[in-house]
């Protein structure tokens, strides 16, 4: 029996959106988007810093350091084509006195990477492109920029819902099952209607419930495949005084210690900065977005260091996400999960898991790859 749809995707995140514009692309028009929210982008895609990254952190050799060079390539050229809002505003990685070593790793690291438009400035250099900070040195990356994540979702939907796509909202994914050639898909709705959909493909782009998801197919026994945790990011709006002060996204060095990039600036369309995001991790896995008043001290020390100016009563709590991180035996690397699991005996099912930055910058790459695999395995 044929099967309902070509293509399911599992979860309308920017990835999984994503997926359905690299497939529209293809002229592949079979295809159902399962989604357990009412809207679409309503999980970690809504709730980042909105930075188009470089590339210049991640291990050379790494699907991060790939898919952030491919996607930021891609990302760019697509927002000025679909009139979404962008800034390619450049960011100076700020060091301290006596950080100088680590921020030639940093450049090193970043030509590694082929990151374009890198540039080491001394103190004075760095009084004259940023006057609002103070620092000892700077790496500036011009590539960088941030994105209106929500306009780039409504982008990537436009597309996919041209291709008389369908969008099933309200729909959970509870279990999946192979069959023959293609899966069966069971999806609860609210009011406990369950159902079954019928696909040759599916693409779990689930973001949190990755791992869950891909569970649901090859069960719990095997300790070997991919699982995540999860690590909060909280932000802290800045006072309207500081609107349209900065013209660069600032960040410290990086802390290896906690794979994060430190409490850095970010500003939107209207100039508005936010300072984050944290790191703090969720041991029981719990989705949980409150922001605590009483963590303004540590965000109004971090940024401290590099704006001389800032005063404790700029800031207020605004809002938290959460990063899936694959998690890696310790002292390795926490890379993307992106495979297509033929060899695992999963023809046609193909898991994007552990999309934690740089996500949101690799996601039209990520989706362009998959939808390359599906035309060409169709
Ligand atoms: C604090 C923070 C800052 C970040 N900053 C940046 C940044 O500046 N730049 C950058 O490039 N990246 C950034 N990222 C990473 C980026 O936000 C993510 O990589 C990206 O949003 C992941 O998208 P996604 O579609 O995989 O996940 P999501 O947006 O979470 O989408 C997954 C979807 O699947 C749905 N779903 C889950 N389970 C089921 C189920 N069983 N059935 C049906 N639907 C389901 C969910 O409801 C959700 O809508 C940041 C992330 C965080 C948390």
């Amino acid at each position: 029996m044929a099967a309902d749809y070509e293509v399911v995707i599992i979860g309308a995140g920017v990835v999984g959106l994503a997926v359905a514009r690299g497939l529209a692309e293809k002229g592949i028009k079979s295809v159902l988007i399962i989604e357990r929210e009412e809207a679409f982008g309503r999980g970690t895609s809504s709730r980042n810093s909105e930075v188009v990254h470089s590339g210049i952190y991640y291990p050379p050799d790494s699907l991060k350091a790939r898919y952030c060079r491919l996607g930021r390539d891609k990302l760019y050229p697509f927002c000025r084509e679909n009139d979404i809002w962008y800034s390619r505003c450049g960011k100076l990685v700020v060091a301290q006195e006596g950080q100088e070593e680590d921020l030639q790793v940093l450049y090193e690291n970043a030509q590694a990477n082929d990151v374009p438009e890198l540039s080491l400035l001394d103190q004075k250099q760095v009084a004259v492109v940023e006057p609002e900070i103070s620092v000892a040195s700077a790496l500036f990356v011009g590539c960088t920029g941030i994105v209106s994540a929500h306009e780039l979702m409504a982008a990537f939907y436009r597309i996919s819902e041209d291709s008389d796509h369908d969008l099933l909202l309200n729909a959970q994914t509870m279990a999946v099952e192979p069959k023959g050639n293609s899966y069966s898909i069971s999806v609860k709705s609210p009011g406990e209607a369950r159902y079954k959909v019928t696909a040759n493909w599916v693409v779990n782009a689930a973001g949190l419930y990755s791992d869950r998801v891909a569970e649901m197919l090859w069960g719990m026994d095997d300790t070997n495949r991919p699982v995540q945790h999860f690590s909060k990011g909280s932000y802290f709006k800045l006072a309207p005084v500081w609107r349209n002060r900065l013209q660069h996204l600032i960040y410290p060095l990086p802390d290896v210690n906690d794979d994060s990039l430190g409490i850095h600036t970010s500003f939107d369309a209207g100039g508005d900065v936010k300072l984050g995001p944290s790191v703090d991790w969720l041991p029981e896995r719990k989705e949980e977005y409150s922001v605590q008043e009483e963590d303004k001290d540590f965000f109004y020390k971090e940024a401290k260091r590099y704006l001389p100016d800032l005063k404790q009563e700029d800031l207020t709590p605004d809002f938290a996400g959460i990063r899936p991180k694959l998690v890696v035996p310790e002292g390795t690397y926490s890379d993307f999960y992106i495979q297509h699991e033929d060899n695992s005996g999963y023809p046609g099912w193909i898991n994007l898991i552990g999309i934690d930055s740089p996500g949101l910058t690799a996601a039209i790459a990520i989706g362009w790859d998959t939808a390359i695999w599906i035309s060409e395995g169709l």
